[in-house]
């Protein structure tokens, strides 16, 4: 199974701009779809909407669909048999958007929130797109027009620890720590974090990820569950990421003797999370736990491996460019943790530092290990090095 993380946006910079329109149109028309919240009649016009664009974008290629051969397609095709024009080399091509039940894929729900502003119109997700454009647009990042994609993870990152950055070391380090580590905070705990209540990172738990009132966190991220309704009296939760939900990170939410109860789905969970109120509580929107919490969840454990491997190591040094400073027996690792594969926005923010650059190591998670020659490729010229978090650990264990 493809993991969130997996379809990058290097794949959709492979496509032709028939092809990416036609994904686009495809991409909001399924979350649309699928999504239970919001009004019929909206619904449907952003649907006829889609259709409408994905006809134009098939144009000269002719083999268009009608509505409801649209819909048929969004429902059981790959992503490959709804793009005009020539197949790729793409994984992009093999995946599908919809799951049999009906309900989004990890890739889906990943290639939504990188669609353009028209997304923000679909009912359910547009509150956590609508979030983190107004977080992009109060740091200065969000051209208007411009698409997510384009603005990449790196920039996100880079404008929330540069603000955080303003407000001096002790607010920097304790700032990304609770980013990191809380996701989901109760109202009053998060007004003691003046600085990241001025970020505005913050914001009501998104209405995909709460049902009757309640929501659960994943016990590998602790952020919140997306919660698919199963009929009035039941939902099943289950985290964004793949990886969580294949651990375990799956439950079933329902009514019992008047009581709303969680149990698990599978998966051995030692620390069972709780069914919380939505009411009081405040999370970090999709973008930001893609971009932050991930990231910085894979910097902490490289942390304790590379101590256990006998290295003094520094997490987030203040005012660099990178993420962890690794010394042991005279040898320097300075790393940059990725966890997504994208090229070219990683040489647009080393282009920005070129000096930072020379001797950085950037490391990616072991499962975007295919993804390492690419990266070579762009980031190499840059005096950078490019290896998966297991041959980092296995360099520092050797030195
Ligand atoms: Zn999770």
């Amino acid at each position: 199974m493809l993991a969130s993380t997996d379809v990058v946006p290097a794949e959709v910079d492979e496509l032709d701009p028939d092809q990416r329109i036609a994904l686009e149109a495809c991409v909001i028309a399924a979350i649309t779809w699928c999504t239970p919240q919001g009004e019929a009649r909206a619904r449907a016009r952003l649907l006829m909407e889609c259709h409408g664009r994905f006809m134009r974008a098939w144009g000269v290629h002719g083999k268009g669909a009608s509505f409801s051969d649209f819909l048929e397609r969004l429902c059981k095709a790959p992503v490959g048999e709804l793009l005009p024009g020539p197949g790729s080399w793409s994984k992009l091509w093999d995946v599908r958007l919809l799951e049999d039940d009906g309900t989004a894929t990890p890739v889906l729900t990943r290639l939504a929130m990188e669609a353009s502003e028209q997304a923000q119109e679909v009912p359910g997700m547009g509150a956590d797109l609508r979030h983190l454009h107004s977080v992009l647009r109060a740091l200065g990042k969000l051209p208007t027009g411009a698409r997510l994609s384009r603005i990449t993870a790196e920039a996100v990152q880079h404008a929330v620890f540069r603000a955080l950055q303003q407000a001096g070391f002790a607010a920097y380090t304790e700032g990304r720590k609770a980013l990191v580590t809380r996701p989901v905070m109760a109202r009053r705990a998060l007004a003691r974090h003046a600085h990241l209540v001025d970020l505005g990172v913050y914001t009501a738990i998104s209405p995909m990820r709460q049902f009757a009132g309640w929501w659960a966190w994943c016990p590998f991220c602790q952020w919140t569950l997306r919660a698919v309704p199963r009929g009035r009296q039941a939902a099943d939760l289950r985290c964004e990421d793949s990886r969580h939900v294949e651990r375990g990170a799956r439950f079933r939410m329902s009514l019992q003797d008047g009581q709303w109860r969680l149990a698990p789905a599978g998966g051995e969970i030692r620390a069972m999370p709780k069914l919380q109120p939505v009411e009081g509580h405040v999370a970090l929107s999709y973008g930001l736990w893609q971009w932050i919490v991930l990231p910085g969840l894979l910097e902490i454990e490289l942390k304790e491996r590379a101590e256990k491997a006998g290295a003094d190591v520094r997490l987030w040094p203040y005012g660099d460019s990178y993420d962890l400073h690794i010394t042991k027996n005279g040898v320097t690792w300075r790393v940059d943790v990725k966890t997504w594969a994208d090229p070219q926005g990683i040489a647009e923010r080393m282009r920005g530092d070129p000096e930072g650059c020379a001797g950085l190591i950037v490391v990616i998670p072991e499962h975007l290990g295919g993804y390492t020659g690419l990266l070579v490729k762009v980031l190499g010229p840059h005096g950078a090095r490019v290896m998966t978090d297991v041959s980092l650990i296995g360099e520092v264990s050797r030195a």
